[in-house]
């Protein structure tokens, strides 16, 4: 028999709704791509929101069609998130740093229809315009008509004039809650990109687990600041879980240096924040310049990469804000852990508080987690025994788009995620690795996180890669490769010296190269597949 409960489904289109009727007021605030803060309410952005869904009418975008977007996190971002969701097509952001081919390739792969391009991204399409011509058919740019650039390859569309010119007034269509809302692309550091397809119930879903208080805690008393991307898995659904909240929303467009960031919390009041680790030491290496605080932030979400211990520490100790290490993936949507204490560890000392919040997190509801080993069968969730960290839930990719065949999906149900981790007995997760990372020494492994860890809690060194270097008798040995805090000196041996005492002796990093910077992926990670490539052929000393 079936529950006599409503069957209402989950549409991204009641979250502009409820938002503009509860919290109409409420601002969204964006420090714009050309200078200069815009703000209204969610009841003016759901008006515009609903301008657009009838422009996009108008451009011959219908159901089930895909848009994409070259954006920074701003006010049209934002509603072009709700009216392209909103009418049953399909929001595809796109991360500018990609290189051109893979620009090209998803675009085609996406077959977006129109795009949504900054202004400042024009000569980047134009570099590929051949290559997408026959799959976009109108490009719209983020400004308004006087500041419409020049393009050598397409005919550009105002986005300020198109949505001016059409009415506030649309209703939002109902339909299947299962239907793809927007799609994303993981960096993909070796082959092309894999688009991760998500749906207005999985991203409902998400909304609704992030805003609790183990989660994200957002509430409507918060002014929420996503550095992170809106290109980057939704940063990282904020736009949705805010909303949802009623909360503030203080976009950063693209001004993510430190000193604007810090501007933007002291000015809107940003209570709660997320980006990606090297934002943070942006944000941290500019407050102790400047002598400035960060006041009244106390809550800042850190993931993507492992959070160092040094990190944690200096926003408590320093500025009064927790970090709260979360984990997840673009497959994910993308949450899967997030670290809060539980009761017991009310009166933890410094130093045992500071072992936790290093985690990556214990599960949020709707997601479940397995270790496994090599043999597939599960591993012990003792803090100690590693494997394959696999997932599955209410918001995790069960394919990717338009792709047959996945190695990544396991005949039974589950997501691989490619990486190494351990669970203890009140599930917070540790991220040893990453399966194609890992340091393979005499048959053990070494985890190449720690190693960096460890290395940029040193005072003087800035970023930190270990990665595996081939040797004679071990097969595998560590090489750190460093980034030096600028005019500091500091040789190899205090480096090495560093590590007495935090790891066992046979980790230790053989040799350290230091250099002027690391190369990155487009979200942002280590860029190791480069890194490898770039040492081979290093001699490590046999000493
Ligand atoms: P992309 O692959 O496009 O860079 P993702 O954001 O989906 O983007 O990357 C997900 C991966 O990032 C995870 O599988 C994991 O390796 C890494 N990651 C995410 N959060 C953390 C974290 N807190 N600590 C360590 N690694 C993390």
């Amino acid at each position: 028999m079936l529950g006599l409960i409503m069957d209402r489904p989950m549409l991204i289109s009641s979250l502009i709704d409820f938002a503009a009727e509860y919290h109409g007021g409420t601002e969204i605030v964006t420090h714009n791509v050309e200078g200069g803060l815009h703000r209204y309410g969610y009841a003016d952005a759901q008006a515009e929101a609903k301008r657009l869904a009838n422009a996009l009418g108008e451009l011959g975008v219908g159901f089930g069609d895909t848009v994409g977007t070259l954006a920074w996190n701003t006010r049209r971002h934002f509603e072009i998130y709700y009216a392209v969701s909103g009418i049953g097509a399909i929001c595809h952001t796109i991360n500018p740093r990609l290189y051109v081919e893979q620009l090209a390739y998803i675009v085609n792969h996406a077959s977006d229809r129109v795009l949504f391009v900054e202004a400042g991204f024009v000569p980047l399409l134009d570099s590929f315009a051949a290559e997408i011509a026959d799959t976009v058919r109108a490009i719209v740019v983020l400004c308004d008509e006087a500041n419409l650039p020049e393009s050598e390859h397409f005919d550009l569309i105002s986005y300020d004039a198109l949505v001016a010119a059409h009415d506030p007034v649309f209703d939002w269509p109902s339909f299947d809650e299962r239907t793809a809302s927007s799609l994303c692309y993981t960096s993909g550091t070796t082959g092309n990109p894999k688009g991760v397809l998500y749906s207005h119930r999985g991203n409902i879903l998400h909304s609704y687990a992030s805003i609790g208080p183990d989660c994200m805690n957002i509430s409507a008393r918060d002014t929420v600041m996503p550095v992170v991307p809106m290109f980057h898995a939704n940063a990282w659904g904020i736009p949705y879980a805010a909303t949802m909240a009623g909360a503030k929303l203080a976009l950063p467009g693209p001004h993510l240096d430190g000193e604007n960031v810090q501007a933007l919390i002291t000015g809107e009041g940003v209570t709660m924040t997320a980006a990606v680790p090297t934002i943070w030491l942006m944000l941290l290496d500019y407050l102790k310049r400047s002598g400035k605080n960060i006041r009244p932030l106390t809550n800042v979400v850190i993931g993507g990469s492992a959070v160092p211990r040094s990190m944690i520490e200096t926003f408590k100790r320093d500025y009064g804000a927790t970090v709260r290490h979360a984990w997840g993936m673009t497959e994910m949507s993308p949450l899967g852990t997030v670290n809060t204490p539980l009761a017991k560890h009310e009166n933890l000392d410094d130093g045992a508080w500071l072992d936790l919040a290093e985690k990556q997190g214990r599960p949020i509801f709707g997601v479940d987690m397995r270790i496994v080993g090599e043999d597939g069968g599960e591993l012990a969730r003792d803090g100690v025994a590693f494997g394959d960290l696999q997932v599955r839930g209410y918001w995790v990719a069960n394919a990717y788009h338009r792709q047959d065949e996945s190695d990544a999906h396991t005949g039974d149900g589950w997501f691989s995620t490619g990486d190494v981790a351990t669970l203890d007995g009140d599930g917070y997760m540790r991220i040893t690795d990453r399966t194609k990372d890992v340091i393979k020494s005499g048959g053990e492994w070494i985890s190449s996180i720690d190693l960096e860890n460890i290395a940029v809690d040193h005072p003087k060194v800035v970023e930190a890669a270990a990665i595996s270097v081939a040797h004679p008798h071990w097969d595998e040995r560590p090489l750190l490769i460093a980034v030096r805090e600028e005019g500091a000196e500091l040789e190899k041996s205090e480096l090495l010296d560093w590590y007495e005492g935090k790891i066992a002796r046979w980790w230790k990093p053989d040799d350290v190269v230091f250099v002027d910077e690391l190369p990155h992926t487009a979200t942002g990670k280590l860029l190791k597949t480069k890194l490898r490539d770039d040492f081979k052929d290093y001699i490590l000393p046999t000493a």
